[in-house]
């Protein structure tokens, strides 16, 4: 399979913005457009191909023909393994959870979910939720979900631009409003919904929540957070990578490119380029593509030597 670009889809959450679309280019007819799906093999928003011989295809359709795709690293999944997002929050998401793969196995039938979030954009005073402020018991986490005693017993992080956090399964969060933020994430939809500030959904009714699900799987103590400080960092003659999160499932790199950079997608892992920032193109094999702000680009494992080229953020 050649490199190709990938079509997101969009899911138009009450929470959603419409800065995906202004600012990073995403196509669509939804509004909000709260998130952009812009690698993505789950059937609840499927990216699609825009070039080549595969152009029109899902990746999933394409997956399922070559798992190979995914390299060696892959060939222990089931499914195809990971998601990756924009997500434009404009307003508060809910307070939520998701399990790990044991138990969302189990219950739901497919991946639990450990994600991590690279702040883009945020307002001055934006924050988050991540955790508890203090260890609760199971009785007081069920009782503090019926109001907002949750407000009083969950962790609040004041994030910048640049920030990086890593949520493994069962850690409680939320991403709060003024935040633009990429995402990568386990292949899963399950969400267990804890607290929604006593908001109302689309069709007039307050959404539905699963605390006893998500007592079931959540960690109720304080959070371990990674520090920036401790970054690596590589330095190349046209480009910097910094390693923001490295985990069994996933490495996520910032990636500056000003002028030509190369490197390689070997037999372990596919690569995936998520444009946050410029323009430019990368070539791999006899394939060149246009490479702008929004943009996600997917380079199959054994591809071999790519360049990227122009001045971008990846
Ligand atoms: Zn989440």
């Amino acid at each position: 399979m050649e490199m190709v670009k990938l079509t997101p889809s969009v899911a138009d959450n009450i929470w959603g913005g419409t800065r995906l679309i202004e600012e990073y280019g995403i196509k669509t007819d939804k509004n909000p457009a709260a998130e952009a799906w812009v690698l993505s093999c789950h059937p609840a928003g499927p990216s699609t191909v825009q070039n080549g011989k595969y152009e029109g295809k899902t990746l999933q359709e394409i997956y399922l023909e070559d798992q190979s795709i995914c390299g060696k690293k892959g060939e222990r999944f089931e499914f195809f393994p990971l998601l990756i997002k924009f997500i434009d929050a404009k307003q508060n998401l809910s307070i939520q959870v998701h399990p790990d793969d044991e138990y969302a196995m189990r219950v739901e039938g497919e991946y639990g979910k450990t994600e991590a979030w690279y702040i883009l954009d945020c307002d001055p005073d934006a924050e988050l939720i991540l955790g508890f402020n203090r260890e609760v018991s199971v009785e007081e986490f069920k009782e503090a979900a019926k109001s907002d005693a949750m407000m009083d017993i969950c962790n609040k992080i004041k994030v910048k631009k640049g920030d990086l956090f890593f949520i493994e399964s069962g850690t409680m969060h939320a991403i709060c409003k003024g935040i633009l933020l990429a995402e990568v994430q386990q292949n899963s939809n399950t969400t267990y919904r804890i607290y929604d500030y006593g908001r109302l959904g689309n069709d007039g009714k307050p959404r539905e929540l699963h605390v006893d699900k998500a007592a079931d799987v959540t960690k109720r103590c304080p959070p371990a957070i990674s520090d920036a400080s401790e970054r690596k960092t590589e330095i190349f003659e046209n480009a910097t990578r910094a390693e923001l999160t490295k985990c069994d499932l996933f490495t996520m790199y910032k990636l500056d490119v000003d002028g030509k950079y190369q490197a390689v997608a070997d037999d372990e892992s596919f690569v995936s380029l998520l444009c946050l920032d410029g323009e430019g193109k990368v070539t791999c094999g006899g394939t060149t593509l246009s490479f702008v702000k929004g943009e996600s680009i997917f380079i199959p494992a054994s591809s071999g030597e790519y360049t990227v080229e122009g001045k971008l953020e990846i």
